[in-house]
């Protein structure tokens, strides 16, 4: 099996031992990471702020041109990386191929942004005084990323931070480090130069806990569980923190909706990625009149879908990440049996090697079971019934996160009334809760955390405004004071 390396200050580096990175599918392990320690930290830091003065004085169009090469190093390696991303964490071929494009499209868009990084120039209240703002880095910045997507999320911090001006230490998830090590090989082929970014692998409480508390790192942009964030919020001191931490997702289907697109929209939000997005769809909140029929064609479809690697053509639905992702998911299935939920379908892994579990429908839910408020992260739906929007809404709004939702309806009114009362970073109307676009903003409110990635807003999490005021008018002038 191969063994990896970490990349500090422009080295390639071993750790104190290793871990392995395992198949989902097959439950074999595909390779040997460095297993990092508070050591690997200090000195990534340390060469990260080495390497920080000159690579923020580098004309920002300049470094959009090194983002530019590190696009077109994953385009061209799309396939494999796909495959790889497949292997690794698991998702289906398809949407493995997307999570490596997602990072091309993130790479190329904020490439774009060095000849932009727009500040505002504005008036004065006093005569002869000019006013402008601009962005400037924030520093070392820590990167903490997840597994589920291995290739995307890891660009969407990347691409921004660096573009910024910043330089960063990077700590990939330990289920999937070989795709994160492939990130950084293409950032080093592409001329990112030594010391702007530190890859350094190892478990949570040596490596991710040294990041959080480092006082050498200005920033730390996160994505993962709920638990984790509110750990950070409580050791990382007075650095800049970007939090995002998942979801509820609920699709609201009227009874005016077009049912077939809605079943489309459902089982592609609930049981894509086997249910381990962010953004998954966790709760249909269905009107009355069509539940029924809603959840037969629902029931019948989610038995169709064929589980199996995500490698292989013939199937739909993959593994889940790991074992303690799968027996989470069991548990789950039965605290909904035991809140008095009606199981429809799935319900159990099917047997044999691989993390699998099949897609599971509950009917009965009602807003105060677990199953309708806590985030499972695997393919688990829970169904649940109004009669009026403002109701359907409410439900909606009953959860602690608040990062995706949708409705079904083909009333504009319905539309506009659930895009302005729900809580949510994002709304998507007559679309599944998943399928974000690189160039808008994405995160929520809430639970979720309230930090805006990838857009315009993405600079925000990797820059600090500076404000300037120039005063031309050779004298002592006052705000507030100078008043006539
Ligand atoms: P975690 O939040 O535990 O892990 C995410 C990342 O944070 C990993 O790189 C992990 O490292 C690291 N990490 C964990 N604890 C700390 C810490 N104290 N300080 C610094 N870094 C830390 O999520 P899991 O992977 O364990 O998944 C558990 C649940 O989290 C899922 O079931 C799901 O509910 C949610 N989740 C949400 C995601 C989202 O997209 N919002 C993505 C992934 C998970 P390491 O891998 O070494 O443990």
């Amino acid at each position: 099996m191969a063994a990896y390396k970490m990349y500090i200050g422009g080295e390639w580096t071993g750790g104190d031992g290793y871990f392995e990175t395992i198949n989902p599918a097959t439950e074999k392990p595909i390779a040997k990471f460095p297993s990092g320690t508070a050591r690997h930290v200090d000195m990534a830091v340390d060469a990260a702020k080495a390497a920080l003065p000159k690579w923020s004085m580098m004309p920002p169009p300049k470094r959009g041109l090194i983002l530019l090469r590190i696009a077109e190093i994953l385009k061209a390696e799309k396939e494999r990386l796909g495959r790889l991303v497949s292997t690794e964490m698991g998702k289906v071929l398809p949407e493995a191929l997307g999570d490596v494009q997602e990072a091309i499209d993130t790479f190329e868009y904020f490439a774009g942004e060095g000849r932009r990084l727009y500040g505002s120039t504005t008036t004065s209240e006093l005569k002869d005084k000019f006013c402008l703002t601009f962005r400037q880095p924030v520093g070392v910045v820590g990167l903490i990323t997840p597994w589920n997507f291995p290739t995307a999320i890891p660009a969407w911090k990347l691409a921004p931070a660096l573009i910024c001006g910043n330089t960063a230490v990077f700590k990939p998830s330990s289920d999937t480090p070989l795709c994160a090590y492939e990130m950084v090989k293409a950032l080093v082929k592409a001329g990112v130069p030594p010391g702007v970014v530190n890859f350094v692998t190892g478990p949570a409480a040596s490596v991710g806990e040294a990041i959080v508390r480092h006082p050498g790192i200005e920033g730390i942009s996160f994505t993962g569980s709920k638990a984790t964030g509110e750990w950070i919020i409580r050791n990382a001191g007075l650095k800049k923190v970007g939090l995002e931490l998942g979801g509820k997702n609920p699709i609201i289907v009227m009874d005016d909706a077009k049912l077939d697109l809605a079943v489309d929209g459902i089982l592609w939000g609930a049981f894509g990625t086997t249910g381990q997005r962010c953004t998954a769809t966790s709760r249909v909140i269905a009107h009355r009149k069509i539940k029924p029929r809603l959840l037969s064609a629902l029931i019948t479809r989610a038995r169709m879908l064929r589980l199996g690697p995500g490698t292989e053509k013939t199937s739909d639905v993959g593994p889940l990440i790991n074992r303690a992702a799968q027996e989470k998911t069991a548990k789950y299935v039965g605290i909904g049996i035991g809140e008095g939920a009606k199981l429809l379908c799935g319900g159990m892994k099917p047997a044999g090697k691989g993390y699998y579990f099949k897609p599971t429908i509950f009917d009965g839910v009602s807003p105060d079971m677990r199953i309708a408020r806590e985030e499972i992260f695997g393919p688990v739906l829970s169904v649940l019934e109004f009669e009026k929007l403002d109701d359907a809404i409410d439900i909606a709004n009953s959860v602690e996160y608040g990062l995706s939702s949708s409705i079904y309806t083909n009333d504009v009114n319905n539309a506009f009334r659930a895009i302005g009362r729900i809580e949510a970073g994002i709304t998507y109307v007559n679309s599944s809760t998943i399928g974000a676009e690189v160039h808008l903003p994405f995160g929520g409110v809430k639970g979720t955390g309230h930090t805006r990635e990838a857009g315009i807003l993405g600079l925000d999490e990797f820059s600090n405004t500076k404000t300037v005021y120039i005063d031309y008018s050779g004298k002592l002038q006052k705000a507030q004071i100078d008043v006539d």
